[in-house]
């Protein structure tokens, strides 16, 4: 039998609407790309989106048409989120950081008509401009007096174009499964992917991401996304702000430790969502500065996995940390960890275990892991598998794409290899790609960099596979240094070795200027592959040892535990 209930789609105009109803004087503060801070109510937002939506139909954009957005976090990305959605276009949020060339890829392989972006990327766009052969139009978004050269001829203005528009627009009725944005992976291999997501699935994981027991929060609280809304929604913050009716702070263009730290400081901020990489910024330059996080509470952390270095760090001002992972493909929350009451009432050190697993699925989401043979893996804590998912704001295909996306059950492979522990937490040990085979072992990666981290000199750690005659691979760590230290590589090491398994010893600790961090803000071990390219470990430089260990089948000092040929799933050792 079919439920008697009126059949209302679930629209983002509905979000807003909502929002301007519920918290008309809420706030919204944006550190702007031309400097200073600009700040108006959720009232003046919605009346701002109209004056958007009515410039974009002006400039001819049309229902699935999709509008390419080139932008830091600023008011005026956040009223393009909507007006652009709202009126049935397509938001197409591009990541500069994805290069020239993966930039131009995508505004084509996206069709993008119209494309507005902020002054710090016209020059970007001045030179991919002749090759973008689908975009018509663009838009500077800034004022006339702060218009960029270098940039098409016929550049827009937005505050040109949005003065003297209505304060109203009669928003359309869409069909709640209707394309309202895209974002493009961050396409560390291959072509980056498209990933088209709708109004639904965009309302239900705000609905789901602002509850307690995900992210979120309320009318009294300060929300500062140091994520960046061109990639994945900003965690779905712009949407969820307005069901929240949290004061929203945007950074603007200044992602480093002293601009985010005076917004934290200036705007009272409570709650705070961010990659790792940006946290050590700040961590290290509250630490400089001998500052404090004022009224912050709480940071959410997500994007790549969260470290005992973090925990600490946070802890030692007062402030929780609650990790998160999810992926463009899923919108992209698929757990979040939160810790019960009697969790949270346990000493530091029993609870950084718990904090450091990625969380439990959220409402809708399921997880399942599948081992190399196909089979499902027991979620006990030790046994690890491909880790695989499925819920409403999980993607069903690419854009114009021709491979397969899902499974042939309809799961999709996130490409993460996890534990899921016996209290149904789940926990990254690495991505497929990356995960070290030694002696048939599984190595964790992960495990190794943040155990890198815990030595008060080393501040960004990644390890990767080397080759071994033996082992087949074994673990290198790279390390980037404090400023101003000069730890020895051996001491390093050393640091490490005394609180792993032996299974898990680097067998090397090689130090780098900077580790290279891909367009989200995550290391890319792809480049570090590329620079130690044929790397040789010490033992095995010295061909004499080499020669006698191989013979006699004895082991180097630093050969791992010799263990039974384990292939996937029998067994991640802790
Ligand atoms: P992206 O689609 O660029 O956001 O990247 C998604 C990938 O980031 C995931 O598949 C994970 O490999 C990684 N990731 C996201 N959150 C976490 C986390 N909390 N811990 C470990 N890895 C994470």
């Amino acid at each position: 039998m079919k439920g008697l209930m009126t059949d209302t789609p679930l629209l983002i105009t509905g979000l807003m609407t909502h929002g301007i109803r519920a918290f008309p004087d809420q706030e919204i503060v944006t550190n702007l790309v031309e400097g200073g801070r600009h700040r108006y109510t959720f009232a003046d937002a919605g009346k701002r989106i109209a004056q958007a939506a009515h410039m974009l139909t002006k400039l001819g954009v049309r229902e699935g048409d999709r509008v390419g957005v080139m932008g830091w976090n600023t008011h005026r990305q956040f009223e393009l989120y909507y007006a652009i959605s709202c009126i049935g276009a397509v938001c197409h949020t591009i990541n500069p950081r994805l290069g020239p060339e993966n930039a131009a890829y995508v505004m084509t392989h996206a069709g993008d008509s119209v494309v507005l972006f902020d002054n710090t990327f016209a020059p970007l766009i001045g030179a991919l401009a002749p090759h973008l052969k689908t975009v018509q139009k663009y838009v500077a978004m800034t004022d006339k007096a702060n218009a960029p050269s270098g940039v098409p001829a016929d550049t827009y203005i937005y505050e040109e174009l949005m003065a003297g528009q209505p304060e109203t627009f009669d928003w359309p009725e869409l069909d709640e499964n209707t394309a309202c944005g895209m974002c493009y992976t961050s396409g560390t291999t291959g072509q980056p992917k498209g990933v088209l997501y709708s109004h639904r699935a965009m309302v239900l994981h705000a609905l789901v991401t602002s509850l307690p027991t995900s992210f979120g929060s309320d009318s009294t609280d300060c929300l500062l996304p140091v994520v960046p809304m061109f990639h994945v929604n900003a965690w779905g913050v712009p949407y969820s702000t307005f069901l929240m009716g949290t004061k929203l702070v945007l950074p603007g263009p200044g992602m480093d430790g002293k601009s985010i730290h005076d917004l934290i400081i200036e705007e009272d901020v409570t709650y705070s969502l961010g990659v790792p990489t940006v946290w050590l910024g700040l961590l290290q330059y509250v630490s400089e500065i001998k500052g404090n996080f004022g009224k912050m509470k709480y940071t959410l952390v997500g994007g790549a996995a969260l470290s005992e270095t973090l925990i600490r760090g946070f802890d030692a001002h007062g402030v929780g940390v609650r990790q998160g992972w999810g992926m463009t493909e899923m919108s992209p929350t698929g757990t979040v960890n939160n810790e019960t009451p009697e969790e949270m009432a346990k000493p530091l050190e029993e609870r950084i275990p718990i904090q450091l697993r990625q969380g439990k699925p959220v409402p809708f989401i399921d997880l399942r892991l599948v081992s190399e043979d196909g089979d499902l893996v027991d979620h006990d804590g030790v046994a690890s598998g491909h880790l695989q998912v499925r819920g409403p704001w999980v993607l069903s295909d690419y854009y114009n794409f021709d491979g397969q996306t899902l499974t042939d059950d309809g799961w999709f492979d996130t490409g993460d290899v996890s534990v899921i522990h016996e209290d149904g937490r789940m926990q990254i040990t690495d991505r497929s790609k990356d995960v070290i085979k030694s002696g048939g072992e599984w190595i964790s990666t992960i495990d190794i960099e943040n155990t890198a981290l815990l030595h008060p000199d080393v501040v960004q750690a990644a390890v990767i596979g080397v080759e071994h005659p033996r082992w087949l691979e074994r673990p290198l760590l790279i390390v980037q240094l404090a400023p101003g230290k000069a730890t020895n590589p051996e001491d390093i090491r050393q640091f490490v070795c005394g609180k792993m398994e032996k299974i898990s010893w680097p067998d090397a600790v090689e130090i780098v200027d900077e580790i290279p961090l891909g367009a989200t803000g995550k290391v890319l071990k792809t480049a570090l592959r590329e620079k130690f390219k044929g790397y040789v470990l010490p033992e095995l430089r010295d061909t004499s040892k080499k020669n006698t260990d191989m013979k006699t089948g004895t082991e180097g000092e630093n050969a791992p535990r010799k263990k039974g040929f384990s292939f996937f799933g029998l067994g991640r050792k802790k």
